[in-house]
């Protein structure tokens, strides 16, 4: 008897864990932390874009590298 898939039942996937530890660096004796966000203080880290940076918590968002023209 040949099973049918069934339907409407995923298969179970473990969700992504988040990487908040990637977000800190330890270069000698200095930890260096990536950007957090002013609203949601630290802990929340922002992700960076090519141009930009932003909090996936409050949809802070921030550009950067505003001074190619500025000199
Ligand atoms: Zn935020």
């Amino acid at each position: 008897m040949a099973k049918e898939a069934k339907k409407g039942k995923k298969p179970h996937k473990n969700k992504p864990t988040s990487k908040k530890y990637s977000k800190y660096k330890i270069e000698g004796d200095k930890i260096t932390k990536g950007r957090s966000c002013p609203r949601c203080g630290p802990g929340i880290f922002l992700s960076e874009s090519q141009e930009r940076i932003y909090c996936g918590k409050c949809h802070y968002c921030e550009f950067m590298a505003k001074n190619k023209s500025e000199n």
